[in-house]
């Protein structure tokens, strides 16, 4: 069926569904549309957050689970929530301006099912279906097309922010709140709420091949990467580092036909398909969200576990039962869960470093072009790096041993490297250090305007000392 009548035959459902609801309830008047929804629970909360006394720190409640590495005594579990659950409706498609404008609760698993219907989708789709478009703006959330697009963020044309004296701004790169617009991207929630975003989407076709190059040695794996890059001649562009020998780089392109698909949400693994496969076929939906069950961290681990429980524990099934017992985790060890961007000339050098001090495998590695320079880095931070491409490097499910602290180590070797980790996991930095990767002025210029009483916590504060239990 082509993409223009599947997306009326979504408007008819929708539209179906809506009177039913409304027959049910016995409505008599017309149902609020979804605008002047959106204007009734920005208000609500926009009063909940002017009427608070700012005595003690606010966190979100969302209705999706949270995609953080849960942390043992993580601060924010004991806060005075802000319920922001409601937030989570697509407000409008237009598939001629090719937009999006939605609430930040919306997940991209129902948010790419709605805008397939109009044969498109949002330039970087995170690979785990319950990511909210909110926390991928927040928490600099990346994926296969960031070789290409950047990050979420970079697709972003406005967002609507409550700040939380209770003022609502609308935030655009090109207006007087510009700087607020720039500062969302990786501000963990503590520069003000995001209530609406507004963003690009791009064609798509209903198939996704995937073919699998594989590579003896790092530099002839960059060398493939930036070929790519440069030719713009894929889709998408991920890759498994097996080993210090075999770097698999998967390539993706839009298809209409497929011969075959698979998906990977049951008992086979996505990761290790990568290591013996020559090309792979998806329906869209099941490519974006091929790592659900974990990039190369899977749960279960066994076969037998996968056979019987694998269906059900979805990567939000999984998290929702790990902030649960995190009570059992270690605060002293926790395992390495971290994303790590390495300007591409720097990543033989880490990874000379990464071998000798922990040689760990596999990794993750996804392609990001920095379309622009982002505010929030602070300045000097890169200077002498010429690079646009980043290769996030990333480390997932990784025991410490006993009287080592991997996140330490790698945040020294990182800061070296001039690197930027994500601060999604256990964080260690001194305030100093950090302040001279993360942009302190740009930061208090807009936490003067979005968050004057400080009742989100700081960045440093809430992802460095807060998340680990710290006052
Ligand atoms: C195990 C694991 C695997 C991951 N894999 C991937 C991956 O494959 N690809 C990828 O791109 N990312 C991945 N991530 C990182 C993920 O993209 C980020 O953690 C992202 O921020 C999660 O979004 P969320 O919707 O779950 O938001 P949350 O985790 O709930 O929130 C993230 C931050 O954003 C803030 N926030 C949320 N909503 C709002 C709002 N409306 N206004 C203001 N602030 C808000 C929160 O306060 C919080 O600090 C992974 C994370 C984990 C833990």
């Amino acid at each position: 069926m082509p993409f223009g009548e599947q997306a009326l035959q979504f408007e008819r459902r929708m539209n179906k569904a809506r009177s039913a609801v409304f027959e049910l309830a016995g409505a008599a008047t017309a149902p609020l549309d979804a605008a002047h929804r959106h204007v009734l629970k920005v208000k609500r909360v926009a009063d909940v957050l002017a009427k608070h006394d700012g005595r003690e720190p606010l966190s979100l409640k969302k209705r999706a689970v949270s995609h953080q590495v849960p942390k043992k005594g993580d601060k924010r579990r004991g806060d005075r929530k802000l319920d922001v659950s409601d937030l989570d409706e697509i407000l409008e498609i237009d598939p001629l301006a090719r937009t999006c404008t939605v609430e930040p609760g919306v997940t991209f698993v129902d948010l790419v099912e709605v805008t397939m219907a109009y044969g498109l989708v949002p330039t970087v789709v995170p690979e785990l279906e319950t990511i909210t478009v909110g926390g991928a703006v927040s928490g600099c959330s990346l994926e296969s097309m960031s070789f290409r697009y950047g990050g979420f963020h970079d697709s972003c044309l406005e967002y609507e922010v409550v700040t939380t004296d209770g003022k609502v701004l609308t935030c655009r790169p090109d207006n007087e709140h510009r700087l607020v617009f720039e500062m969302m991207h990786g501000s963990f929630g503590t520069l003000g709420v995001l209530s609406k975003l507004k963003f690009r989407l791009v064609p798509a076709k209903r198939y996704v091949k995937v073919t699998y190059d594989t590579f003896a040695t790092l530099p002839e794996y960059k060398a493939a990467i930036q070929r790519h890059v440069d030719a713009g001649d894929v889709d998408f562009m991920d890759g498994i580092i097996h080993s210090p020998t075999k770097y698999v780089l998967c390539l993706g392109h839009f298809v209409d036909r497929a011969p075959y698909t698979h998906r990977y949400d049951w008992v086979k693994i996505y990761w290790q398909s990568t290591g013996s496969r020559k090309e792979d076929y998806f329906h869209v939906a099941d490519y974006f969200f091929r790592y659900d069950r974990g990039v190369t961290n899977v749960h279960p681990r066994s076969f037998v576990g996968r056979l019987l429980f694998g269906k059900l524990l979805s990567s939000a099934a999984l998290l929702r039962i790990a902030d649960t017992f995190n009570g059992l985790f270690s605060a002293e060890r926790p395992t390495v869960t971290v994303d790590l961007f390495l300007p591409v000339s720097r990543v033989e050098s880490f990874m000379r470093w990464y071998r000798g001090a922990i040689d760990h495998f596999p990794l993750w590695c996804v392609p990001y072009k920095r379309p622009r320079h982002y505010e929030w880095i602070a300045t000097g931070y890169l200077d002498g790096i010429e690079d646009d491409l980043f290769l996030d490097i990333a480390i997932y499910g990784l025991e410490q041993p006993p009287g080592r602290n991997y996140y330490e180590e790698i945040e020294r070797a990182l800061f070296e490297a001039r690197g930027i980790k994500t601060l999604i996991s256990h964080n260690y930095y001194d305030e100093e250090t950090f302040w001279k990767i993360w942009n302190k002025p740009n930061y208090e210029a807009v936490k003067r305007i979005t968050d004057p009483r400080n009742v989100l916590r700081d960045l440093y504060t809430k992802t460095c000392r807060a998340a680990r239990g710290i006052d």
